[in-house]
């Protein structure tokens, strides 16, 4: 039931992007289609997790099963840690203004975790304006603490701990992003008791193609213009100036005719 009620899910959202793109935007913007279409199968193949931060045998099912599908390591000494970053499959997670390490052994983590980390801790210091608190990065096998699973991805260097805040209303923002992102079946991520935390474990494919399509959609916004008409103006002449199409600033602009005024802002699509 829950898989059909998924693939319901999928064609609906499919089919409603799909619409919404060829109604209303201009046909810059088609080309977005693919990278969304083929990320949204990619992910809904992802089977559905408990979709809360509650921990469960299936969560940690799911983080290994992505471990392996991205074929990771889990690595066992200090020095295969070193070892893996020197190759670049690990790159050292270094503070910024927006988020700092606390106890760290090993700063190091897979490049879609620092990612997470640098976009995270930018939203979260806009949302909340605290730095955000990296409790745990890539641990080998033999330096897991005693209560860690035997399960645990850390050695993977996929996963990032991040500390309880004392803010509430910081608590509130982090899990509810944090259950969008679990949603978007880009990571998984558990709220901890000893000691209080939240472990994230980031699917790496996944979570650069989320980002991929978010950075291309705006790059395409600011690729737009706005255009006073002036009178004398026409569609046609318009379009001409801005080497678009009458179509493509009907769509961008929602128009049905061609009547225009002057004053009238319009969005110029990009030229493509
Ligand atoms: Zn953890």
């Amino acid at each position: 039931m829950r898989q059909i009620l998924v693939s319901v899910k999928t064609y609906v959202y499919i089919w409603s992007a799909m619409t919404k793109t060829v109604v209303t935007k201009s046909a810059a913007k088609r080309v977005f289609i693919c990278p969304l279409f083929l990320i949204l199968v990619v992910a809904w193949t992802i089977p559905v997790s408990s979709q809360s931060l509650r921990g469960s045998s299936k969560s940690l099912d799911l983080q290994n099963q992505v471990a392996e599908e991205h074929d990771f390591t889990y690595i066992d000494t200090p020095e295969r840690v070193r070892y893996f970053a020197s190759q670049g499959w690990l790159v050292r997670v270094s503070p910024t203004r927006n988020f700092q390490l606390h106890a760290v052994s090993f700063p190091f983590a897979r490049p879609e975790v620092a990612l997470f980390i640098e976009r995270l801790s930018r939203q979260y210091m806009v949302a909340c304006g605290e730095q955000l608190v990296i409790t745990s990065l890539t641990r080998p096998t033999e330096r897991q603490p005693r209560n860690a699973s035997d399960r645990s991805v850390h050695p993977t260097g996929m996963a990032v701990d991040l500390r309880y805040s004392g803010n509430q209303n910081c608590r509130a923002w982090l899990e509810r992003v944090l259950g969008e992102l679990e949603q978007a079946r880009v990571l998984e991520a558990t709220r901890e008791r000893y000691p209080p935390h939240y472990h994230v474990a980031i699917f790496p494919n996944q979570y650069a193609g989320y980002v991929e399509v978010l950075q291309r959609r705006t790059a395409s916004r600011s690729a737009e213009i706005s255009y006073t008409v002036r009178s004398g103006d026409s569609l046609w002449t318009i379009a001409r100036r801005h080497q678009t199409t009458v179509d493509d600033l009907r769509q961008a602009n929602g128009l049905r005719g061609s009547k225009i005024y002057a004053g009238q802002v319009l969005e110029v699509p990009a030229n493509h």
